[in-house]
């Protein structure tokens, strides 16, 4: 841990979003003796765990207005037990209208977020249904009973912006497309099968959301045909399990007769091209005259996925990365900018963590990671929670939390269709 002989300060600091990084980011800001507004454009907390049936027109190819992209079904990828935050455990509760699954539904996680925004009294820090529209000086848009808009403008010493990046659909680049005349939509819009009964569907994605989507469609579609770039542990071709799901390579071209064709020369006549394809960081309020930019999906240039060198630590940002433990890891690393916010941690100097960021790009690029992958944690998780941990003097993951993880990483695997309900992890919850 670092320690400066400044005094510690509390600050009047801005979060964005009540979803789970905000929220456990107001918590530790207000730990810290921070004061705390959190800026909610919704009308209640959870953020992308709040599921919603709505879907935007165009099936969010190029609006987006709805928040959430959970389907109906979804269950969590991760054990309660792992995904939960650190001091506050997700654990089954005794009360027949929670779900006590391993891995349960999506309404039991907003109720577990519901329940941390209690226990921790965070409720009265929240501003709901005011919308962040500019920075540095909040400009504020929200609605009097009158359902006039209002605009208004507050001066914060820092912003801590958690508003999340699963909301912009990442569309595939197809040759064709364009004259494409059958339907196309993003997963951001799917939510149920139904409408897909007995049409032809070409899934594109091997990412969670496509596996578990193209598995729910394959019950009433004719035939599902996943297109993927990697594939971690399948053959090409008719899956064994399925009557009706083929896996193909990534699709070369289509056309206005509504052929696929594969990079392999296979081709199918489809009704629907469904993009599981990723979502992009957008940050429509943050104006800094370029100091922090997207850059095909790299935010930066960002201090370990965090401070932009320049403006730290009065700008910073919690939940960028991804293929870690979200929830424990959102919580490192709002400590971490509590502390610094303090002066109870010191960051290196501007031209340090520039160096850094440098040093990180170039690794990033001599090992051919395209920048899309630049806040993929995957390969370095450990490591990563390590070193915030480390910076906050607390305890990193948990053994018991690591090998949860890893355990069901390799149960997707063997067992992609049942891991969710049969497993022999039981030691890991003792
Ligand atoms: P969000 O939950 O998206 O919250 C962001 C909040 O910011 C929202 O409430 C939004 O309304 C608000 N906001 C946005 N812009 C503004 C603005 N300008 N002004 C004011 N407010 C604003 N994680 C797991 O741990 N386990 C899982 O099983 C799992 N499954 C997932 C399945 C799917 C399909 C998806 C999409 C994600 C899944 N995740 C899972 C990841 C999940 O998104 C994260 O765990 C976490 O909930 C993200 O929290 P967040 O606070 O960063 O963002």
């Amino acid at each position: 841990m670092s320690t400066t002989p400044e005094p510690i300060i509390s600050r009047h600091v801005a979060v964005i979003g009540a979803g789970a990084a905000g929220l456990v980011t107001a918590r530790e800001l207000r730990r810290e003796g921070h004061t705390v507004v959190v800026f909610e454009r919704g009308d209640q907390v959870g953020g992308s765990w709040v599921y919603t049936s709505k879907v935007d027109s165009d099936h969010g190819l190029t609006r987006t207005t709805v928040h959430s992209s959970l389907y109906h079904s979804l269950r969590t990828n991760l054990p309660r037990e792992s995904m939960g935050f650190m001091d506050y455990p997700f654990l089954a509760k005794e009360d027949p209208d929670r779900d006590p699954r391993w891995y349960p539904g999506h309404r039991e996680v907003l109720m577990y977020l519901q329940d941390f925004t209690r226990e921790f009294e965070i409720g009265e820090l929240i501003r709901f249904e005011t919308e962040v529209v500019h920075r540095p000086r909040l400009r504020l848009r929200g609605q009097d009973e009158n359902e006039m808009v209002l605009e208004e403008e507050e001066i914060f010493d820092a912003v801590v912006v958690c508003i999340g990046h699963y909301t912009h659909p990442q569309v595939a680049c197809i040759p064709g497309i364009n004259k494409w005349r059958g339907k196309q939509m993003h997963c951001h819009s799917y939510r149920v099968p139904e409408p897909f009964q007995d049409q032809v569907v070409v899934v594109i994605g091997s990412s969670e959301s496509a596996f578990d989507i193209s598995q729910e469609v394959a019950t009433v579609a004719k035939e599902v045909h996943i297109a993927a770039r990697t594939v971690l542990d399948g053959v090409f071709g008719k899956q064994l399990a399925y009557d009706n799901m083929w896996l193909h390579p990534m699709i070369d071209s289509v056309n206005e007769d509504c052929y696929v064709y594969f990079q392999d020369g296979s081709f199918v006549i489809a009704d629907i091209i469904l993009h599981c394809t990723g979502y992009k960081y957008h940050f429509p309020f943050l104006e800094t005259n370029g100091v922090v930019t997207v850059d095909d999906n790299r935010v930066g240039p960002l201090y370990k996925h965090v401070f932009p060198p320049t403006l730290a630590p009065w700008l910073s940002f919690v939940g960028l990365t991804y293929k870690t433990i979200p929830f424990p890891t959102f919580e490192l690393q709002s400590k971490w900018i509590a502390g610094v916010l303090s002066n109870r941690f010191t960051l290196p100097s501007q031209e340090e963590m520039i160096e850094d960021v440098e040093t990180f790009y170039s690794s990033l690029e001599a090992s051919g990671t395209p920048k899309r992958y630049t806040h993929c944690v995957a390969n370095n998780q450990v490591g990563y929670n390590t070193w915030l941990a480390d910076q906050c003097g607390c305890p990193a993951f948990e053994e018991w939390r690591k090998q949860m993880c890893y355990d069901t990483f390799k149960r997707r695997l063997t067992q992609p269709q049942s891991y969710r309900d049969e497993w022999e992890d039981q030691h890991l919850v003792l």
